[in-house]
């Protein structure tokens, strides 16, 4: 299997083979979700919050049609241009014909999910135009041509000494240098030339308000601003539920998005965008990819509420453990799993059973969707369409005729017995996956049924009696 074709249990084992990694990884990521707890819990109102943009966001998806235009005609009136993008192709046809028009073949973006999810960078690499990407975990992964790991914090796979080595390759630092903050002003300097001789810069959008016609974008490295602010044509992808009623409504995402990604109180930079300055161009580009489908699928709308912060996957035990290049999608962990298999259920038919089930992802979600819920239910979705795997497909039919059939339970219950006492390694052997990460029980001397038979006092009275 190549890396595009294997499913997350393979990719999650290529990540496994460094140990000391996993822990690494598991233990820091497991920091930020301690931070983020902290950082809730100094608000007394937190629950009232997460309800408060649970009910904003319900509200939204009820009208999502309405304040989309409300949005568009406020947006144009301030001089945006407002385009509509049915699909990642149509949305990177967009943003190819807006820097054509404008004889653009360079450009800078921040941080923008969306733009991973179409793919844009590719697409643009093969169009000639040259992106460079300024958020800083960004760029060291565009250097390393691997896609983020992580929403919030892209990189946090990689060692300082990794980067350290890439800074040296790409930048020209000292080989063996892999002091942060030496290679954070390495990276500012390499940046600063970008923003001051690029014409044409690409931001994601955090919050659009339908009342005013501005868009908001979050960033801690104040990059989008200075991208934005400095270039002649400002271009920002949004996906269509990114929509708020009204600026007010900010005063509660913005809370609850910054704990919830890094435990901060408020994100550094909370920049609104409502017109261009004069002489530059500013776009928005309303991208659907999927997302009515998933709107008009009952089980599934509410993960459409995601304002992207990353909690539910610093707390989740198998996306800690398994890494984010293991959910071979643009969004991982949790979120992505419950996401992705609407873009394309038989690609991502593994990824809603990469999961315990364990419900933490939902206990931190700041707008309150029901992750976990959504997880398992995928599950039954894809079997019932017949996208389960073949060996899931016969495992779970050959346990369904067992367990409905009592004398063939016992016999199987005895023959495992047997099995695991006399020749253990036709259990434990390569081709079980179960036993690669897991010691072999001791065998048990007798079922359950076995054992009550024997030690069922009450019976034995009665016929004593
Ligand atoms: S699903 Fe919830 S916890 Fe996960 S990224 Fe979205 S908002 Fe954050």
């Amino acid at each position: 299997m190549s890396t595009a074709t294997k499913d997350h249990a393979a990719l999650s084992d290529i990540f496994n083979a460094d140990e000391a990694r996993v822990n690494w990884h598991d233990d820091t990521l497991w920091f930020v979700r301690a931070k983020r707890d902290k950082a809730a819990h100094t608000l007394p109102e937190w629950e009232r919050l997460r309800d408060t943009a649970s009910q904003i966001k319900d509200n939204v998806l009820s009208n999502l049609h309405d304040y989309l235009l409300q949005f568009e005609s406020n947006a144009q009136h301030n001089g945006i241009t407002v385009h509509w993008a049915a699909d990642a192709a149509a949305h990177n046809r967009i943003v190819h014909e807006i820097l054509n028009d404008n004889g653009i073949r360079q450009l800078i973006k921040s941080k923008s999910m969306l733009t991973e999810e179409c793919h844009l960078n590719e697409y643009l690499k093969e169009q000639g135009v040259d992106v460079i990407d300024t958020d800083l975990g960004e760029r060291i992964v565009q250097l390393a041509e691997e896609p983020p790991s992580h929403i919030v914090l892209p990189c946090i796979h990689k060692k300082k000494e990794e980067i350290g080595t890439l800074f040296h390759e790409h930048l020209g630092t000292p080989e063996g240098m892999s002091d942060p903050v030496f290679l954070t002003a390495a990276a500012r300097l390499h940046l600063r030339e970008k923003f001051m001789t690029r014409r044409a810069a690409i931001t994601g959008v955090n919050f659009a308000v339908a009342e005013t016609g501005e868009f908001v974008v979050c960033t801690n490295e104040g990059n989008a601003d200075m991208g934005a602010h400095l270039a002649d044509v400002h271009i920002a992808c949004m996906g269509i539920e990114k929509i708020i009623p009204q600026r007010t409504h900010l005063s509660v995402f913005l809370r609850l998005l910054a704990r919830s990604a890094t435990g901060q109180p408020i994100t550094t930079y909370s920049s609104h965008f409502s017109k261009p300055r004069p002489g530059q161009q500013m776009h928005i580009i309303l991208v659907d990819n999927g997302r009515t489908t998933q709107l008009g699928r009952e089980d599934f709308r509410n993960s459409l509420k995601c304002i992207r912060c990353g909690a539910c996957m610093n707390t989740c035990p198998v996306y800690r453990r398994s890494g984010g290049h293991s959910y071979h999608t643009a969004i991982a962990g949790p979120i992505g799993s419950i996401l992705a298999p609407n873009l394309d259920m038989k690609k991502y038919a593994d990824l809603p059973f990469a999961s315990t089930l364990c419900g933490s992802c939902t206990n931190v979600c700041p707008v309150k969707i029901n992750i976990h819920e959504q997880l398992y239910k995928w599950r039954q979705v894809i079997v019932k369409e017949g996208y389960a795997s073949p060996a899931k497909t016969i495992a779970m039919k050959t346990m369904d005729f067992t367990l409905s059939h009592p004398a063939v339970y016992q016999k199987a219950g005895k023959a495992g017995r047997w099995f695991l006492k006399h020749i253990p390694f036709a259990v434990n052997n390569r081709m079980n996956a179960w036993y690669k990460q897991r010691d072999m029980p001791e065998p048990p001397k007798q079922s359950f049924r076995e054992w009550f038979k024997e030690n069922n006092t009450m019976q034995k009275n009665n016929s004593d009696e």
